[in-house]
């Protein structure tokens, strides 16, 4: 039988503002010493009335415009209450009617919703007793939610899970909305999960939290869709019941944490604490869609277009903005797409393959890659010069070459010299390949690059040595 895999995804993000979102509080991801920056709005005092923060509600209209979404005429905060120590007021302010953004498309998902809410406090575990940081109570918290899609198998549903929850990651990255650091929880994924036998009805979902890795998304994902799966096979699919499960990492496995409540339990109500409001009159949104960054999708595009670079490169680019900084700039220098290929090639293999990487100045890697590409120099020798230039950073790639004798050797009455003196010395190599031992050629052009530290040119002293042995 044909079973559907469905994935509907949630994820939060902590928003980057200098203050919390109705208090003038610091929002400070890394203030290590609790209850520091709070107030009597983020700690719920008696008629602490709060005032929204308008750079947050900026970012999430950003990342809706990013998402091709709608963004609300109207909208409004709610309360959604319920009782947690971590939750000081008896309820969050969030959305629910009236998000800021509905609709968009990220990665092959749609997207429902992204709305506005506030982070909880944290909790803390002692023996004995549980302490509360309200550092982070009242922090700008974006949630997304996508609709539920389809998928044929469990790892396509997984490995697609991880693959939107990645982008949107660079998506907050580009347009500077969160650091959205998934381990410290800037970024958080649940991934809600269902098994159906037919295509027309979704089977019983399951939620699943602490996936702080995408990694972890997409083995949580395959494990809970396996799991359900099995329970089909065993016609035990009355065992899956609508609740929230945990992700262990340590196990590999999803386990029950609890029944789920559904949204009536919060009865949510509007805040009347805040306004409502017009989006559409308090942002200018054509400016703000026309001022957006390149995301990371033009990115790609633009590169393959402009630079022909290939597709495993261009994603390295895309995930360190300031090493595609750099790469543009000696792409400018270089201008031939030849070259800019090639420079790609040492950036992405032999750059970032070295062990201790310094500033190059784009100048020097553009001359590097022209010594290159015009013979002047071999491959080998790049590499060798490249692993100095990042220790010294004002040291041009021609400099070292010439200081250290490094040129690429060319020149038949120079390389004629040096191949008498390998024969010379490697008399027996030389008489196996007399003898016709093809790889007896190559142990010889290899002594002769030993001995010019690689400046020889291979195809020239492997004509001459040709010559010399005939
Ligand atoms: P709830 O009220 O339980 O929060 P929602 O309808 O708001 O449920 O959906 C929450 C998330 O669950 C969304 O991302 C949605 O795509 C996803 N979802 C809904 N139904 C299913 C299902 N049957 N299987 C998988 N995901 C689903
Ligand atoms: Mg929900
Ligand atoms: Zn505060």
């Amino acid at each position: 039988m044909a079973y559907h895999f469905v994935v509907g995804l949630e994820v939060h993000a902590e928003l980057a503002t200098r203050t919390k979102m109705f208090c003038g509080c610091k929002n400070d991801p890394d203030e290590k010493i609790p209850n520091t920056n709070i107030c009597p709005v983020c700690t719920a005092h008696p008629g602490a009335l709060p005032v929204p923060n308008k750079k947050a509600i900026e970012h999430v209209i950003k990342v809706g415009l990013a998402l091709g979404g709608k963004i609300a005429d109207f909208t409004e905060f709610d309360r959604k209450n319920y009782f947690y120590p971590d939750i000081p007021k008896g309820y969050q302010i969030s959305q629910y009617k009236y998000p800021i953004v509905t609709g968009g498309h990220l990665r092959g998902f749609d997207i429902t919703r992204v709305h506005l809410e506030e982070d909880t406090g944290t909790n803390k575990h002692e023996k004995d007793f549980s302490l509360v940081d309200f550092n982070r109570a009242g922090v700008p918290l974006m949630e997304l939610v996508t609709e539920p899609h389809v998928f044929g198998s469990a790892e396509e549903a997984a490995k697609a899970a991880a693959v939107f929850s990645k982008e949107f990651q660079l998506v907050l990255w580009y347009l500077g909305a969160s650091e959205a650091n998934m381990e410290k929880g800037e970024m958080r994924v649940e991934a809600n999960i269902s098994v159906s036998p037919e295509k027309k009805k979704f089977g019983t979902k399951v939620e699943v939290k602490n996936l702080n890795s995408f990694r972890s998304v997409e083995r949580a994902i395959k494990f809970e869709l396996d799991r359900m799966l099995e329970l089909y096979k065993e016609r035990k699919e009355s065992e899956i019941v609508q609740e929230t499960r945990g992700w262990d990492e340590e196990k590999q496995k999803t386990y029950s944490q609890r029944r789920k409540e559904s949204s009536h339990d919060y009865r949510y109500f509007p805040d009347p604490d805040l306004p409502k409001m017009h989006l559409h009159e308090a942002f200018d949104l054509k400016k703000m869609e026309k001022e957006l960054p390149e995301l990371p999708e033009e990115k790609r595009k633009r590169y393959g277009r402009d630079y022909g670079t290939k597709n495993e490169d261009v994603e390295v680019y895309v995930e360190n903005p300031s090493l595609a900084v750099w790469f543009e700039a000696i792409a400018q220098i270089l201008r031939d797409k030849r070259k800019v290929k090639l420079a790609s090639n040492y950036i992405t293999t032999d750059y970032l393959g070295l062990d201790k990487r310094g500033a190059i100045r784009a100048e020097n890697f553009a001359e590097l890659i022209n010594l290159t590409a015009e013979n002047k120099i071999s491959s080998r020798v790049a590499k060798d010069i490249l692993a100095k230039m990042v220790t010294d950073s004002d040291i041009s790639p021609s400099e070292i070459a010439e200081k250290e004798g490094l040129l690429q050797k060319s020149d038949e009455g120079e390389l004629t010299q040096i191949a008498e003196k390998i024969i010379m010395a490697n008399q027996k190599v030389a008489e196996d390949y007399k003898k016709g031992k093809e790889a007896a050629l190559m142990s010889l052009v290899g002594a002769m690059m030993r001995e010019t530290k690689g400046s020889a040119n291979p195809q020239v002293a492997k004509q001459i040595l040709v010559k010399l042995l005939e």
